[in-house]
């Protein structure tokens, strides 16, 4: 599990913006990544602890647990977009 910074997450967000993966909603906070190139697949997990959010992948350098990979990059944009429209349905 990796810690999500702010210069981590802009990292691969653009990695992401340049490989183009589709993302697929497993369920809140669980995404599936599939490179659509190559047609990998791997399983994005996204973690809240005392207000600091972790990432998780299932992918090489996401087991390295070294940097955030392009299909946390990804995922999270799709996770922004749902976790704003929970608050606003709670709201
Ligand atoms: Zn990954």
């Amino acid at each position: 599990m990796i810690e999500i910074t702010k210069t981590n997450i802009e990292k691969a967000i653009n990695k992401a913006r340049q490989t183009k993966p589709f993302v697929k909603v497993i369920e809140f906070r669980l995404y599936s990544v599939t490179n659509k190139t190559t047609g990998a697949n791997y399983t994005v997990k996204f973690t809240k602890i005392n207000n600091r959010k972790f990432a998780q992948c299932d992918c090489k350098s996401g087991q390295q647990g070294k940097f955030l990979c392009y299909h946390v990059g990804a995922a999270i944009g799709v996770h922004i977009v749902l976790a704003e429209q929970m608050n606003t349905a709670t709201a």
